[in-house]
């Protein structure tokens, strides 16, 4: 099957490479169609975002993506938000999980985020007022809230998940959050075998840090489900553990949580787990389950031992290091 890969910014190269030569590593059967996007293609292409990238993607329907770094401020807008708004991935689904032998605040943590993925915050319209303020629109459909809570609710089930929980902050945002609420509340009323519970935004981070253990999956619109995200990430070992996947009905693209942190950027020293394991959901989307289990197996493996690993998580073996440990792991 043929994969579009793109490697991204910053660490994206790295820590895609490190992902592809475990996959080909694995035994699956995937092709992969390398194109690029962000600052590296702008200037040839006038564009962050060519046009072959998003033809690639809706050709193969599946994609493996580094990270693209977004200009704070000023810039081109952010490719990842086009991308998602272009192909229509309404859902951002970025599982939390501890793994034993790593060091973590927290261990038996598994919960799974959804995040909305084409509005909200991200929505992207914003203005100036003259010089004295900037208003940014924060736009919350029916037809959005609708389509995710349905996606929590069946990602639920199909993975005998016993509760959802809505996030939100239809105390103060009565009329957006407070559609965004009834749209969960009304699909909950579908899903009978499913526990439901609605939480407020800033109490949900407080009850995360005390007892993630209780949450299963957690449906939020855009801007807190990617702040919850990243919290997570800080529960169970860092960012360099969290991986993603962009659902839409006609394409999905599996990337990373983190950025392209260019602090760590052509230093060999990235943790490619996050999108090690985003190769995996993919690969189980796809239909891979033996490729991915393998490769599964072996980073469980490698995290119990707690020998081999990258400086994030307190080792000293460098992305390549690792990557070939993980490969010498599945065989
Ligand atoms: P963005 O706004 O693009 O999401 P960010 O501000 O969230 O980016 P990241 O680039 O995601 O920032 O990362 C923040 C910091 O976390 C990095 O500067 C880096 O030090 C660390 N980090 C992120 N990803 C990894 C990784 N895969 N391996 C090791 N460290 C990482």
């Amino acid at each position: 099957m043929k994969i579009t890969l793109i490697p991204g910014d910053g660490i994206g190269p790295e820590v895609t490479n490190s992902a592809r030569k475990i996959i080909d590593a694995s035994g699956a059967n995937i092709q992969w169609e390398v194109v690029e996007a962000g600052a590296s293609v702008l200037e040839e292409h006038d564009s962050p975002l060519p046009d072959n990238v998003i033809d690639s993607i809706k050709k193969n329907k599946i994609a493996l993506k580094g990270p693209i770094t977004t200009p704070v401020g000023k810039g081109f807008r952010s490719v990842n938000v086009q991308l998602r708004q272009k192909l229509n991935l309404y859902a951002n689904v970025r599982p939390v999980k501890s793994f034993d032998g790593l060091p973590s605040l927290h261990s038996n943590v598994d919960f799974i985020i959804v995040r909305e993925n084409t509005e909200g915050l991200y929505a992207g319209i914003e203005h100036n007022i003259g010089e004295i303020a900037a208003e940014s629109i924060r736009v919350i459909t029916k037809e959005a809230s609708d389509r995710i809570s349905k996606f929590a609710f069946e990602l639920a089930k199909n993975e005998n998940r016993a509760k959802v929980t809505a996030t939100h902050k239809a105390n103060i945002l009565k009329l957006s959050d407070g559609l965004f609420l009834k749209c969960a509340k009304e699909c909950s009323s579908l899903y009978k075998d499913i526990e439901f519970e609605d939480i407020i935004v800033d109490a949900m981070s407080m009850k995360l840090v005390q007892s993630p253990q209780n949450y299963d999956v957690v449906v939020a619109p855009n801007l807190y489900g990617d702040i919850l995200s990243d919290m997570g990430a800080g529960l169970v070992g860092g960012l360099g553990l969290i991986p993603g996947a962009n659902i839409g009905d006609e394409a999905a693209v599996f990337e990373p949580v983190h950025g392209s942190a260019p602090d760590i950027a052509g230093k060999n020293i990235a943790n490619p787990t996050a999108t090690i394991l985003s190769g995996i959901m993919l690969l189980k989307y796809i239909g891979e389950k033996d490729a991915a289990e393998k490769i599964e197996t072996a980073l469980l493996k490698i995290f119990k031992e707690g020998k081999y690993l990258t400086p994030d998580l307190g080792g000293n073996l460098s992305t390549e290091e690792f990557t070939n440990e993980v490969i010498r792991t599945l065989n």
